[in-house]
C-alpha cells in the first residue's frame, strides 16, 4: 500500500510503511532477523540483485523490517526516498563522504552536533576537502561563502545545545545557486515540527536515536530526498557497511507510532518549562526558540510547527550552582542523548560537546553553567516542581 499524500502526520506515524499483508493477518509487521534470502528461481534472482524487481538479497543492502521504517519516514519527510543507518552520526558521515570528493567545498556552521563538528576539523580535511565553518547567527556570512561555489552546504537547526534557529529557506536558496547538496539535520525539529525538504533543502537527516526512537533503546539514523541523491548515498552505505539493526528498526518504527502524540507534549511542556524559567532570579539565560525574546522566534515561527522539546538555560551562579543543581533534580536522568519519554538532563560539556575541549566550547559559545534539559513526556507541572525543588539546592553565597 502506497501513503496517500492527504494524510497528516500524526495518521502517518500510525499507518506508514505498511506493505503487502501479512500471510497470517498479524496487525504488526514481524522482525525478519534473516541475514539472507532464498531464490529457488535464478532469473528471479538475478533480476532482483540487478535491481529490476523489488526484493531482499542480503541484509546489509536492504531488509523488509528495515525496509518499513525508511518508508514511515520517507513519508513524514515528505520526500521521494529516504535511506537508514545504524546511528544519526553513520548517516552525518556517509552523506559527507558521498556528496564530498578530494577538492570538494563544503560550507557549514559552528555550532553543529559535536560529532559532526568532529567530521569536519579532524576528518574532511584529511581527504582533501576545503571545510568552511561559519558564525551560526550570520545569515550573511553563509550566504557570501554558499555564493563561492560549494558541493555541500550542511545547515542544523535548531542548533544544539543553544538552539539557535537558522533559516532555512534562504540559506537552501543560496546554496542551490551556490551548486551545493543542501543537508539539513532535523534531529532537534523532527518532521512533525519542521520539513527541511519544503523549505528548499536537497536532503534531510535525522539521528533516530533521538525523538523518532523516543525510548532510549535503540540507535539509527535516516536521510530523506529526492531519488537520486538516495540511490548515490544508499550504494555509498551498502558498501561502506553502516546498515540499520532489524531489531532495531523495529524499536524505532514502534517509537514512530507515538511520535506525534509525544512531540506534541514536549513542545507544550517544554515551552511551559521555558516560560517559568525565563522568570526564575537563578537562571541567568533561557534558549528557547518559542520565547518571545528568541533572537530568531520570528523565524522559528514561520518554519516550524512547534519549538521541541530541548529547553537549555545557564544559571547565574555558574558552575556551583550547575553542581549543586543538576544531581538533586529527581524526575531527570542526568545522562547524555535527548528526546526520549523520560527527561534527561545534562552539561554539554559532558553529553552533546564532550569531545570538544573546554576552548572550543567556550568558541562555539556554550557557556560551561549550560544544562540541556530534554524534556519527557511527564506530567510539566512535576517537571517544574522538581526544577524548582532543584533551585533551593543552590548555595546562597555564591556571586550572582
Ligand atoms: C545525537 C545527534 C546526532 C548523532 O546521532 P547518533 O545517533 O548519536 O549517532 C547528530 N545530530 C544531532 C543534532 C544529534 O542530537
Amino acid at each position: 500500500m502506497t501513503e496517500p499524500n492527504h494524510l497528516r502526520q500524526a495518521t502517518r506515524c500510525v499507518w506508514g510503511g505498511r506493505t503487502e499483508p501479512d500471510p497470517h493477518g498479524a496487525t504488526v509487521a514481524p522482525v525478519y532477523h534473516g541475514v539472507t534470502f532464498n531464490y529457488d528461481d535464478l532469473d528471479e534472482w538475478q533480476a532482483v540483485g540487478s535491481g529490476e524487481r523489488p526484493g531482499h538479497i542480503y541484509s546489509r543492502n536492504t531488509n523488509p523490517t528495515v525496509e518499513i521504517f525508511e518508508r514511515v519516514m520517507r513519508d513524514l519527510d515528505g520526500a521521494e526516498a529516504s535511506t537508514s543507518f545504524a546511528t544519526g552520526m553513520a548517516a552525518i558521515s556517509n552523506t559527507l563522504f558521498t556528496f564530498l570528493s578530494p577538492g570538494s567545498r563544503v560550507v557549514s556552521i559552528k555550532d553543529s552536533y559535536g560529532g559532526t563538528n568532529k567530521l569536519f576539523v579532524e576528518f574532511l580535511p584529511r581527504f582533501g576537502v576545503e571545510v568552511v565553518l561559519c558564525e551560526t547567527h550570520d545569515h550573511e556570512q553563509i550566504e557570501r561563502e554558499a555564493a563561492k561555489g560549494c558541493d555541500v552546504l550542511y545547515l542544523e537547526t535548531p542548533t544544539n545545545p543553544t538552539l539557535k534557529v537558522l533559516d532555512i529557506r534562504r540559506l537552501a536558496e543560496a546554496g542551490r545557486r551556490g551548486g551545493a547538496t543542501v543537508v539539513v539535520d532535523n534531529t532537534f525539529a523532527t518532521p512533525i515540527n519542521q520539513r527541511p525538504l519544503e523549505l528548499g533543502a536537497h536532503l534531510v537527516l535525522h539521528s533516530a536515536t533521538k525523538f523518532l526512537g523516543g525510548h532510549s533503546d535503540a540507535m539509527g539514523g535516516i536521510v530523506s530526498g529526492d531519488a537520486e541523491r538516495i540511490r548515490s548515498l544508499y550504494h555509498f552505505r551498502e558498501i561502506n557497511g553502516a546498515s540499520l539493526d532489524p531489531m532495531s528498526a523495529y524499536l524505532l518504527t514502534r517509537g514512530l507510532r507515538t511520535l506525534e502524540l509525544r512531540v506534541s507534549r514536549q513542545n507544550e511542556s517544554a515551552q511551559a518549562i521555558a516560560e517559568w524559567l525565563a522568570a526564575q532570579p537563578q537562571v541567568e539565560a533561557v534558549y528557547y526558540p518559542g520565547l518571545a525574546g528568541h533572537p530568531n522566534h520570528a523565524v522559528a515561527k514561520a518554519q516550524m510547527s512547534g519549538f521541541g522539546g530541548v529547553v537549555s538555560f545557564s544559571l547565574a551562579g555558574g558552575m556551583p550552582a550547575l553542581r549543586a543543581v543538576v544531581p538533586a533534580l529527581r524526575l531527570a536522568h542526568r545522562a547524555a542523548s535527548l528526546g526520549s519519554v523520560g527527561t534527561l538532563a545534562g552539561p554539554p560539556a559532558m553529553t552533546s560537546h564532550v569531545e570538544l575541549s573546554a576552548h572550543e566550547r567556550a568558541a562555539a559559545g556554550i557557556p560551561e553553567s549550560l544544562v540541556r534539559y530534554s524534556v519527557g513526556i511527564e506530567d510539566p507541572a512535576d517537571l517544574i516542581a522538581d526544577l524548582e525543588a532543584a533551585f533551593a539546592h543552590i548555595p546562597q553565597n555564591i556571586p550572582a
